[in-house]
């Protein structure tokens, strides 16, 4: 139970991801607030851990809008009181085109979610953390924040940024008592891998995941339980001198 007592925030927490981590950091002994745009899936998601004898709520915002994210934080304080841990997980992954040809509302949106909704949440989120004295930060970065991403040049340019903020953001905090990590996953078995196969090749889907699967050196995707047990290893005490770091989790396939 090592985030007994602690109370953790999530974006993203309807689905996928951010839904593993919420039950993993209940699991773990945490109080949760679960945050997503779609405040049904974020609500399963705190029914799922109240069922388990957890504690959840849930709170709909859009990460891309400041007056949505001041209110999840906000609404977390006011409800539980601090926040000992944020997972900064929202994302969507655009659209498969090359960037000659890139539809640059698209490029709009995934920026404007995936990367000012990072830095929005740090920009919230810190300042309660800062005057705690203590706090963890996790920001979800992707191997495509690592290594170029043909043909998702949106998605790649801001996961690339997320780590960028995440290393600035620990370097300024973490005299403080704040750490911030980033985790890079590799294709994780989610609604957004289904989504990138059926974009890459919509006539046979299943083509892309056995292309993927192949070059990886554990011959498959990763499951969502695999990525939420690192991302509640970096939020608690025992990756205490883990900071800045972008944890891979991807069966190394970036290492070959
Ligand atoms: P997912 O689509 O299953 O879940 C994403 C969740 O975020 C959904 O519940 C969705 O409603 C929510 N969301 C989307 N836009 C939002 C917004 N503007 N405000 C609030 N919530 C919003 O996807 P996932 O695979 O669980 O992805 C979670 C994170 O992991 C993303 O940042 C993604 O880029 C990253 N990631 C995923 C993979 C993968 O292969 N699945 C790999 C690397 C990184």
């Amino acid at each position: 139970m090592k985030m007994q007592g602690k109370i953790a925030l999530v974006t993203g927490g309807g689905n996928g991801i951010g839904r593993a981590a919420c039950l993993e950091f209940a699991r773990a002994g945490a109080t949760v607030m679960v945050v997503d745009i779609n405040l049904a899936a974020a609500s399963e998601t705190a029914a799922a851990i109240n069922a388990l004898g957890g504690q959840a709520q849930s709170l709909q915002a859009d990460v891309s809008k400041a007056a949505d994210v001041q209110a999840y934080v906000e609404g977390t304080v006011n409800t539980f009181g601090r926040i000992d841990a944020f997972f900064n997980n929202a994302g969507i992954e655009g659209v498969i085109s090359p960037l000659a040809e890139y539809p640059e509302d698209v490029w709009d949106r995934v920026i404007s979610i995936n990367l000012k909704g990072c830095f929005l949440g740090l920009r919230h989120v810190l300042p309660v953390m800062l005057a705690q004295q203590k706090g963890t930060i996790i920001n979800t970065a992707s191997v495509a924040g690592t290594v170029g991403a043909p043909n998702m040049g949106a998605y790649s340019a801001s996961k690339h940024a997320i780590l960028g903020l995440t290393r600035t953001a620990a370097g300024e905090v973490g005299r403080q008592g704040v750490r911030v990590n980033a985790i890079c996953p590799g294709p994780i078995n989610t609604r957004m891998i289904r989504s990138l196969e059926q974009m890459s090749n919509p006539s046979e889907p299943s083509a892309v995941m056995q292309a993927n699967t192949k070059r990886n050196p554990m011959g498959r995707y990763g499951e969502p339980e695999e990525v939420a047990r690192i991302v509640v290893f970096l939020a608690s005490d025992e990756s205490n001198y883990v900071n800045g770091a972008a944890w891979l989790i991807d069966g190394g396939r970036t290492a070959v």
